[in-house]
């Protein structure tokens, strides 16, 4: 069968070479969620080799059941079926009055994955409430003036999710929120005023051994390796800031998903990345950061994307939500990091060459750096 996803099928794959017992499902409340793909294949089973029983086209809104191995089992309409989840946006549904009534439209959350690539945003207002959702009809948490800084992580219609300096998260009018160019060529450094200094991060080089993970179309790269050497530059640049790192692997083997997931949890870690690359039968291009909990890995995902979309010789994509096992069942805060496609001959040739892998390597631990700021 033709591979028609990305990183959902090479994780959907080891995951179901490497765990003994299959995993539980989550019995989890359904939800609404958009595709995005020009073109999804529906299959029988969450798995690349199951057959196909239908397609859905872009922008078809399906109500997600069942997660399994990365794979979503959506309904939509009387037929259901298995899709890649990667292709999947979750989207949600609330009321735009406090009571609970029959007219609560689905509104489409977007990712800020914009062209400005500036960590902080200012408060324009002279007095902005928080409030803990996007409506008025939210409780109000705290309160921001003007000129304040701000990250924002979300934006959801006039709302914008957003994380003071102070470690406070909630919600705000996002039109009284500039993304601001205000700390001028600051930005341009690749010095963090943050630091890793004494935190214990864990890098996973993603695949390894029997499972290559995705392979280059053009020069044949295996994934796994770029994983590996791509990581290793991360664990030297952030051991050269005084940080404690341990690797889920450090030579070409295959480690479970959920010992990897055990390395973090075990060690009590401050931060899990995932490193890896990615594939698409679409023609595209760069970096796609991936978090599973919005109140635990979306800050570490969007600090660490933030500084990929900095110039590192590939466009990002920005940030995605991700049901991984590694993100999922991982208590510390996590991102998994697709660093380019192997799919794409341009992408793979650049990939390639370790002089990007360091600049990805010094991106991701200068975003971690930020991420301890708070
Ligand atoms: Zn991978």
């Amino acid at each position: 069968m033709k591979k028609i996803i990305g990183v959902a099928a090479c994780i959907a794959y080891i995951f179901v070479i490497f765990e003994l017992r299959p995993a539980t499902v989550n019995a989890k409340a359904a939800y609404r969620a958009k595709i995005y793909a020009t073109f999804l294949n529906v299959r029988s089973e969450p798995a690349t080799n199951a057959a196909v029983t239908g397609s859905l086209k872009k922008g078809a809104m399906v109500t997600v059941t069942d997660e399994k191995y990365g794979w979503m089992k959506v309904q939509a309409g009387r037929s259901s079926g298995w899709v890649a989840g990667y292709y999947l946006k979750k989207v949600s549904s609330f009321t735009g009055s406090a009571g609970s009534t029959s007219t609560g439209s689905i509104v489409e959350i977007n990712y800020i994955a914009d062209g400005n690539r500036t960590a902080a945003a200012t408060v324009i207002a002279d007095s902005l409430r928080i409030r803990s959702g996007p409506g008025t009809t939210y409780s109000i948490e705290g309160s921001l003036k003007a000129g304040d800084s701000v990250t924002p992580l979300l934006r959801q219609n006039e709302w914008m999710k957003i994380h003071t300096n102070n470690g406070e998260m909630g919600w705000v009018a996002a039109q009284y929120v500039r993304s601001g160019i205000s700390q001028g060529s600051a930005i341009q450094s690749v010095k963090s005023s943050g630091s890793v200094r004494g935190k214990l991060i864990v890098i996973d080089p993603g695949h390894g051994g029997s499972d290559p993970g995705m392979l280059g179309t053009t020069y044949n790269t295996m994934e796994k390796d770029l994983n590996l050497e791509t990581a290793l530059y991360v664990r030297d640049y952030l051991k050269a800031e005084g940080a404690r790192v341990e690797m889920t692997r450090t030579a070409d083997r295959k480690v479970a998903l959920s010992r990897r997931v055990g390395v973090s949890e075990s060690l009590n870690a401050d931060a899990f990345v995932s490193i890896h690359y990615n594939s698409s039968p679409k023609k595209v291009s760069g970096t796609l950061t991936f978090y599973y909990s919005e109140s635990e890995d979306l800050l570490l995902a969007r600090a660490i994307e933030t500084r990929l979309g900095q110039g590192i010789g590939l466009k990002s994509n920005g940030l995605s939500f991700g049901d991984y096992h590694i993100l999922r069942e991982n208590s510390t805060p996590s991102a998994l990091i697709e660093l380019g496609f192997l799919s794409n001959p341009n992408d793979e040739g650049i990939v390639r060459n370790s002089s990007y892998q360091r600049k990805a390597a010094k991106a991701i631990a200068v975003g971690l750096a930020d991420y301890f700021k708070r």
